[in-house]
């Protein structure tokens, strides 16, 4: 008789996560690494959306004092050792950089100063330059790169497996939980969690408690010539056109793969059912260009366009994240709602969501701030 049997694991704890954008892959990255069999759902490819189109800045102290403070410095600071562990300076781009604020009027053409201290490639009508951010508390992501990265970090290293197709609905029963993909297909979980960005609101499950607006944002990617000229400082402009049109506030990011990134010009748009179907305003895009042209020569006509896009931005009512276990659904977890800084919150809120679904509760970030309860009567009820 054998006394001494061989040990057998417990079955892994199956969890499938819906969306394939950076607050998805985040959970689906540190659930695995936990130990749990992760699925991830996603309709068209992964960081397709603004996930792959956003700027991809991060800032230790910029949230300080809003409801997100300590979910983005634990954020800045997970970014900072998983660059250092997944090699993220040559795979994504990551970088501390300076930031900069700037003014500039469109109709103010001479060029600055000569005793200017910004850096030679800011070469426009730039006025009060600011430092706003230092190599200590800020730096960046290349943010399609580093979503990609860490879904097939997590395919190739913990076992986590992509579906590409459509989540229709969740279903419960049986003691499962299962997603219902277009197709026909049925994935069996022991847990799920909704990491739909701005499409959370078209699944009824989620439209019946949360409301998570989409904004829609442009952006340009530009190839300039020269682009050892061009140093790792992001700016802040506040920015007023000729002929007195509205003043704006566009960001432009170099990047260290060779391309400059230049956003701004947000309007309220539906968002259309398929992420691949975004397509941006002509007039938003020419006005990005001037932007670009108006800041640095290198980023003028000469620069080659590599991207024109746009994507949006996903927001709930009270301006704060949504993160937890919906209530009276056991088993089901939503994160959404990370409006524009969900590439500097993807990695807290994807560790604090893997403890909440493997342990019961995160020790990384409190999340009751969060929790989807609050629209489910008491404080901060949907108004
Ligand atoms: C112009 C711009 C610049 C930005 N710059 C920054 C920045 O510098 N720093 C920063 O921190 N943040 C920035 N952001 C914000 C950041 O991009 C977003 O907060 C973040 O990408 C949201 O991630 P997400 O995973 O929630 O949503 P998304 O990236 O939209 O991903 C959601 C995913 O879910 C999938 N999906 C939806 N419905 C279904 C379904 N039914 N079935 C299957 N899959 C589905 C979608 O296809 C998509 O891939 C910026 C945003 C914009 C628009």
């Amino acid at each position: 008789m054998d006394n001494n049997p061989q040990q057998i694991d417990p079955p892994k704890k199956k969890v499938v996560v819906c969306g394939g954008g950076v607050i998805g892959v985040c959970t689906a990255y540190f659930l695995s690494k936990k130990g749990a069999a992760v699925t991830l759902i996603e309709q068209s490819s992964i960081a397709c959306a603004a996930s792959g189109k956003a700027g991809g800045f991060l800032a230790l102290d910029w949230c300080d004092g809003s409801p997100v403070s300590s979910l983005a410095r634990a954020s800045f600071g997970l970014h900072r050792s998983l660059a250092e562990e997944l090699n993220g300076r040559e795979l994504y781009g990551y970088r501390p950089v300076n930031a900069l604020s700037l003014s500039i009027a469109e109709s103010e053409n001479p060029p600055r100063s000569r005793k200017s201290k910004l850096p030679p490639w800011i070469d426009g009508p730039a006025k009060t330059p600011k430092t706003i951010g230092t190599t200590e508390t800020t730096a960046q992501v290349h943010p399609q790169l580093f979503t990609r990265t860490l879904m097939e970090k997590a395919v190739a290293e913990y076992g986590a497996e992509v579906v590409i197709g459509k989540l229709l609905s969740v279903e419960t029963g049986g003691g499962k939980i299962s997603a219902v993909v277009e197709g026909g297909g049925v994935i069996d979980g022991d847990a799920v969690v909704l990491a739909l960005g701005p499409w959370s609101s078209k699944l009824t499950l989620l439209s019946s408690i949360i409301r998570v607006n989409g904004l829609k944002a442009h952006s340009l990617v530009l190839e300039p010539k020269e682009m050892d000229a061009i140093t790792a400082h992001a700016l802040f402009l506040s920015y007023q056109p000729a002929h007195g049109g509205q003043p704006m506030d566009p960001e432009i990011y170099p990047r260290p793969t060779g391309e400059v990134y230049v956003c701004g010009m947000s309007s309220e748009e539906e968002v259309p059912d398929d992420p691949d179907q975004i397509e941006p305003n002509p007039d938003s895009i020419r006005v990005l260009k001037r932007v670009a042209g108006t800041v640095s020569s290198h980023l003028g006509v000469e620069a080659r366009v590599k991207a024109e896009q746009a994507c949006f931005l996903p927001c709930t009512d009270d301006s704060i994240p949504v993160i937890g276990e919906i209530p009276g659904m056991a088993g089901c977890f939503v994160a959404t709602g990370h409006s524009c800084w969900g590439i500097l919150n993807g990695p807290a809120t994807g560790a604090a969501m893997a403890e909440l679904v493997m342990d019961g509760g995160s020790s990384i970030v409190d999340l009751t701030r969060f929790s989807p309860a609050r629209f489910v009567g008491g404080i901060g009820k949907r108004r």
